[in-house]
Parts: C-alpha cells; structure tokens; sequence
C-alpha cells in the first residue's frame, strides 16, 4: 500500500489536501491524472448503468425491462429530511478518549487481546492496582505485530522477550468487550491500564449554518448521502418524467460524514462522492429486483478489470441488518491494507421495502414490539418526526391499485471504486530494454475505459519533420476527444516506462518509416506488442481498441 500512496503522489493521482498547511485529516485532493481516472469511474457508472441503459429490452438476467433516470440535488437540505430518514436519531458510531493522550477512537477500529507477561505488571489508573494480564490494543493495519511491541512496552521488556508474551483468546475489537472490562484495557500508546472513557454515541452529519443569523434555528447539515435527494424527488419525478415502475433514480455527488477516525488513505474520508440508484418496484417483485441489483453490480466490478479472487458479495447476517432492511448483501474488495482474508466495503446493495418513501410520507418510523414499523411518537401521542404529510405513493394504472413502491438501493462510492482500480491496476514486472537487458517495470493496468491518459505520441528523434508528424497525430486523437500525452523526451524505453507507470494502453511511435510509407507503430501496454499501422488510421484503431 506505501508503494501505491507513494505512486499517487509522485505521478499526480492523489494528493493530501491542503498539504502545504500540514494537511486536514480526512479530506484528499485528485491531481491531474486523478481527476481523469474519477472522472472515467463516475462516467463508466452512469453510462453502463443510466445514460447507455435500453429501456426497451430487459437484460438477460433481469425479471423485467425498466428504466434509469438521472437526478442531481443539493448538498444540503431541509433538516427534517435527515429527522425522517433516521440520521438525525440514529446515524452515529460509538466512541472512546483516552484521558491521557487526549484522543478519540472509533470503538469498533480498535483490536484488542488479552495478554500476560510472566511475573510483569501493569499499573492501573485511578486505584494504582498492579495488572498481570491486560489488553493490549492497537489501531494499526499491522495490529498483531504492533500489539505485540504495544505488550512489551507496557509490561517494560525487550524485544527479544516477545516469544515469552502469553496471548489469551484471539484479537478482537473492542466493541465486542464488555464496558466492566476497560479498567483493564491500555489504550492505544496509554502508559497505563483503564484511561479510557465509556463509550458515547457520536452523530455523523457534518452541521452547517445557513443564513446571517448564526442561530441554532439556522442549523443545517451536509447531507451524508445522496439517496435522501432522491426520495424527496419521488412524486417530482413521477408527475414529471413519465417514468414508470419499475424504475431507477440516480445520482452521483458528494457526501459528507464526521468519521471519529478517517483512515486508510482515500478509504474512509470526511468528504467523499457516492453512485447511488434508487430502484423503485412493485413490492411482489422486490426479491427478483434485489437479486439481479446485487449480481449486476458485483459483476460490474469485473467487466472493468478486478479480478473476482479479490472481489467478495456478502450477504449481511440477520443482526447486521439495519431496522428497515429485508436484505443487504456487501460488494468488498481485499484491499493491500487490510489483513489477508480481510476485505472493504465497495458498495452496498440493499433492500429497504418502502422504509424511506412511507418515512418521508408519515414521519419518523421505528419497529414496535411485534416488529413491525409505525411511526414513532413522543409521550405526549405526537409523532417524533413529523412527515411530509404529502401523499407519496404510486398509482399503477394497469392493475389499477395505488401503492408504495418498495426500493432496492445499490449504493457505490466513486472514491473506494477509484480506490479498488488503482490497488488492482498495480503490477510490477521486468522486461527487457532497448538492449535486451531486464529492468523492473511498474505498470498500471488499469482497463482501458478507466485509463487516465488513453494514447501517448512519441517522436522517434527530435528532428526530419519527426515531431511535427507526431503532433498532428496527437492532434488527431485530441479532437476525437481521447486524452493524450505528447512525449519527446529521453530514450524511446524511458518514454514507454513513464506511460506504463500511469496506465496507458498505447503507445505511439513516429520514426524514419513514418516519412517514408505513412505507418506508425502502435504498442499494447500489456501484451507489449507493436503493430505498424497508416498514421491516418490511428484515431480508428485507438477507438476500436478502446471498445473491444
Ligand atoms: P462503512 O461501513 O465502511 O462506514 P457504510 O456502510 O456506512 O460504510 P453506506 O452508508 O452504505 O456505507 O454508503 C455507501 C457507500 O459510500 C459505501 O459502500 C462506500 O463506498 C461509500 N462510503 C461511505 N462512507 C465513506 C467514507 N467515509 N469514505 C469514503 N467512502 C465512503
């Protein structure tokens, strides 16, 4: 993974942002080529799933043809969207600090184990007790290796004792420990057992003020999802678009969350962009819908270039299911960072039945004692959160019923996917050089829809009209709208290693043939072959190749 953060600076895919003032935890800049590889993320998402989506005939393995339509709403909406949806009540993480380094820590990202030195204590907070068996801690991606130097340092031995450290019970999170326990529990980097708070909730939703007054009347948050957006829009898009079921609403924008702890590089970000549908259905044909929605968008990952070995589809486990859902299945990936077996959430696809459309309808809802949802009401009888009270269901005219739609949402994070393609398109292997000896290649084979740069124009040399020819090739591709680099500098080999280094799939070269017979070479990133091809059919070749 430093290899690859190393690669995104160095090359211009990602920044930190505001780095030159030390940075701002949890926020990432795209460079040049960043901006094009999301954008080309963001474009293959709406393409293959809403502008490039036939409407007249249903796909192989859906239940039925259907519809896509795009929308694009604000960052920031009425507060009592966020107290309908839940997220004003319910979107928080639970939370720790250490008192005595003064930090705070996402329960959940804390690992922790039980361990024992022969003979070696550990002091207590508050009551100085001596500790013969503590739990360690870690927030590190290494956790085993770094719990173990973390046990060391706190029972105070050396290194080389660390064969001598008795471990009890596997690692776990500590989320998963009793709160009675943390008296006995040495936070990340603590001197000492038990300086950690109990746990608190924490809201996620970034607040904001709108307007001059500065009040908390004029508080306002930025919206942690772009699905709300949509729902919102519902009887808009209805009434308006001539749409009808089953159909999609879509969206591609930024989101904002408070993460406690954002990590991982552009993983986990304060500020990140989603791709998410909204699929609107009758609710008898929900199940088929939620199936083809989680094998269409696991399958989508693969047409574009991750292998399916580090691709895993989830099905969420009943106590993992958010009150409302009647399934969720997760698309993750086995990123570099994580430990082997472990894996990150890309996407989730889930089944929220008419949850989101009846809140928006009615008011804030929750499960009553027989599991059922109804709208929460305060002691006094009134509801918690009051609804809309506008009438968002949808009239059916060929079975003539009036009903809310049920809704399956595959929600996709462009950041993570960007993420994804760039960890898989990383290879390093060795070819051989202009004089057939072997040197290290880095290269990025990221699928040609995702490319960056799709083209490169090489000049053999720097002179007999070489360059010229080259840049009326380059010229050429432009207008076509390809993205290209024009290259003149150095040995053709170092020319190759640089396009390779940023994932280009074709290389092109004008040398002494070129002027004589009109032919060009054409190179493949990754079989390595050269064709020789017209000059003047070069945009054609590049587009078909492009295609295929
Ligand atoms: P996690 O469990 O990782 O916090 P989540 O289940 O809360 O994610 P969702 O609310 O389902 O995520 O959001 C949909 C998608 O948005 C995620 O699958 C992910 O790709 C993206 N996403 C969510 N939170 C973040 C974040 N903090 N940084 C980057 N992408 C995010």
């Amino acid at each position: 993974m430093e290899k690859i953060v190393a690669l995104c600076k160095r090359r211009g895919f990602i920044f930190q942002n505001s780095e030159i003032y030390g940075g701002q935890n949890g926020f990432w800049d795209y460079g040049p080529l960043g901006t094009e590889l999301k954008r080309n993320v963001r474009d293959c998402w709406y393409r293959d799933m809403v502008s490039g989506h036939n409407e007249l005939v249903a796909p192989k393995t859906a239940p039925a043809k259907y519809q896509m339509v795009g929308v694009e709403t604000a960052l920031i909406m009425n507060p009592q969207v966020w107290k309908c949806s839940g997220h004003y009540d319910l979107f928080h993480d639970m939370m720790v600090d250490c008192r005595e380094s003064k930090s705070r820590f996402r329960l959940d990202q804390i690992r922790c184990r039980w361990v024992s030195f022969k003979d070696a204590t550990v002091k207590q907070d508050d009551t100085g007790t001596e500790l013969s068996k503590v739990m360690v801690t870690s927030t590190a991606e290494d956790f085993h290796e770094d719990m173990t130097s973390e046990a060391l340092r706190v029972f105070g031995q050396k290194k080389k004792y660390a064969d001598k450290l008795q471990w009890d019970g596997a690692a776990t999170t500590l989320d998963k420990v009793d709160v009675s326990e943390f008296a006995t529990v040495v936070a990340p980097g603590a001197s000492k057992a038990g300086t950690l708070t109990a746990p608190r909730e924490f809201n996620l939703m970034m607040k904001t003020i709108i307007g001059a007054l500065g009040t908390d009347d004029d508080a306002a948050y930025l919206r942690p999802e772009t699905a709300q957006g949509i729902f919102v829009n519902f009887k808009n898009v209805v009434d308006s678009s001539r749409v009808k079921l089953p159909f999609g609403i879509c969206q591609v924008g930024k989101s904002f969350r408070n993460e406690i702890t954002p990590r991982n590089f552009t993983f986990r970000s304060r500020e990140f962009e989603q791709m998410e549908i909204e699929f609107f259905c009758r609710p008898d044909e929900s199940a088929g819908w939620y199936k083809y929605w989680r094998d269409t968008r696991f399958q989508w990952y693969q047409d574009l270039g991750v292998s399916k070995d580090r691709l895993l589809l989830r099905d969420h486990h009943a106590d993992e299911l958010a009150h409302y859902s009647v399934g969720t299945a997760d698309i993750e990936y086995a990123f570099p960072f994580l430990d082997a077996g472990e894996y990150g959430e890309l996407e989730g696809v889930a089944h929220r039945g008419d949850f989101d459309l009846r809140s928006h309808m009615e008011g804030k809802l929750t499960k009553n004692a027989a599991g059922e949802l109804e709208v929460e009401l305060n002691e006094d009888g009134k509801p918690k959160h009051r609804g809309s009270g506008k009438d968002l269901t949808y009239f059916d005219d060929q079975a003539k019923e009036r009903f809310l739609p049920h809704v399956i949402e595959p929600s996709a994070g462009a950041d993570r996917a960007t993420l994804a393609f760039i960890c898989e398109a990383y290879h390093e292997d060795q070819q051989p050089d202009e004089n057939g000896v072997l040197q290290e290649r880095l290269v990025m084979k990221f699928h040609p829809r995702l490319a960056p740069v799709k083209a490169a124009v090489f000049p053999l040399i720097k002179k007999e009209g070489m360059p010229e020819k080259a840049a009326e090739i380059f010229g050429a591709l432009k207008a076509a709208g390809l993205s290209c680099q024009f290259d003149q500098q150095g040995a053709i080999g170092r020319r190759y290693r640089r396009q390779d280094e940023i994932g280009t799939p074709y290389c092109i070269t004008v040398d002494g043939d070129t002027l004589t017979d009109g032919t060009v070479t054409i190179r493949d990133r990754d079989s390595l072959q050269q064709d020789r091809i017209p000059a003047d059919r070069i945009v054609e070749e590049v587009l078909s190749r492009l295609n295929s």
